[in-house]
């Protein structure tokens, strides 16, 4: 693996042309994981164009390279685990998959020293800062798109998601729970770094109080705190004392998730995914489903110029405009 040998030069302005990206440089986060409890050092490195993102175990004795893809999806309870054929895995990756996409950042080498990202404060908020801060290093090579042909749907009991064909990268997520403290909500976005950073990054993950035992009992969630999770207590409260970042902030973190799941396609996908009390298993089971119709997608290259049409107004103009690439 080599780190840090991407051409510079273009400038800023590449973040837009089409190409791909790395980051400018390596940025550490220092955290807890969510599920583990444990402490935890990751720090993302610049990679060659055509790497991907690959996660890198750096506590198994020898460097295990994990690369973030559906194929290498484990588990999907709570989080969403990708693994390896020797059962070598990284848990809770996510909410950084969701930055690194919505950022366009394509290729990046993330070294981790426990099986579990940061969690940091329960949203992508601080790795979009953080990316956005060491800025964009656009790379030679063209970034490729997935492209939805032809609808699929999956469901699991009441609960189903759909990618269907959509000139633009959209995401329809609606959630309805019987707590009265979330209740039904829905969240439209098209995704452009602009509307993920300000609209759906700050968004926490979130869980229920009487729920706590149990996730103990089974091992997860043991690093959970009001400093990374959004808690609905017994009397359908929320405890944080600072409240909620936004009045639907639990939509907005459902499609945040949505956004890393899908990531794991490892390009963005030019469609509409919606779902309807998603989760992570309905997430990679669409993405899933869609990879194993060879009918129902098709890759292609990201334009070269990226520009508003005219015609187009608003955030769902960009985001139509910066993904419809030619069908050759
Ligand atoms: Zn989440």
């Amino acid at each position: 693996m080599t780190h840090g040998q991407a051409d510079r030069g273009a400038g800023a302005v590449g973040a837009m042309t089409g190409h791909q990206n790395t980051i400018n440089g390596p940025i550490t986060f220092d955290g807890v994981g969510v599920h583990s409890g444990k402490p935890v050092s990751m720090t993302l490195y610049p990679a060659d164009p055509g790497t991907g993102i690959i996660f890198n175990r750096t506590d198994l004795g020898e460097p295990v390279d994990i690369p973030a893809d559906v194929t290498g999806v484990f588990a999907t309870d709570l989080c969403t685990v990708i693994g390896d054929a020797a059962g070598h895995h990284v848990k809770t990756i996510e909410h950084l998959m969701a930055a690194l996409l919505a950022m366009r950042v394509d290729n990046v080498l993330i070294e981790v020293n426990d099986a579990e990202i940061p969690v940091m404060d329960g949203s992508s908020e601080t790795f979009v800062d953080a990316i956005s801060q060491i800025g964009l290093l656009p790379q030679a090579q063209r970034r490729r798109c997935l492209r939805v042909l032809k609808e699929v749907r999956v469901e699991i009991g009441p609960c189903w998601a759909t990618l269907s064909p959509h000139d633009g990268v959209r995401y329809e997520v609606e959630i309805d729970f019987e707590e009265e403290a979330i209740g039904r909500q829905s969240y439209v976005l098209d995704l452009m770094p602009e509307t993920f950073a300000r609209d759906i990054s700050r968004a926490r993950t979130f869980g229920f109080m009487k729920d706590v035992e149990r996730y103990w009992a089974a091992g997860f969630a043991l690093g959970s705190s009001l400093e990374n999770s959004v808690v609905i207590g017994e009397d359908n409260e929320i405890v944080n004392p600072e409240g909620l970042r936004y009045e639907n902030e639990f939509v907005r973190h459902k499609l945040l998730d949505a956004v890393g799941d899908l990531a794991l396609a490892g390009a963005p996908i030019i469609g509409c995914f919606q779902s309807y009390r998603g989760g992570h298993k309905v997430n990679a089971m669409a993405l899933a489903a869609l990879l194993a119709d060879p009918a129902a997608y098709e890759w292609t290259d990201a334009p070269v110029a990226e520009r508003a049409r005219p015609a187009a107004s608003g955030a769902a103009g960009l985001a139509a405009a910066a993904y419809s690439a030619d069908k050759s």
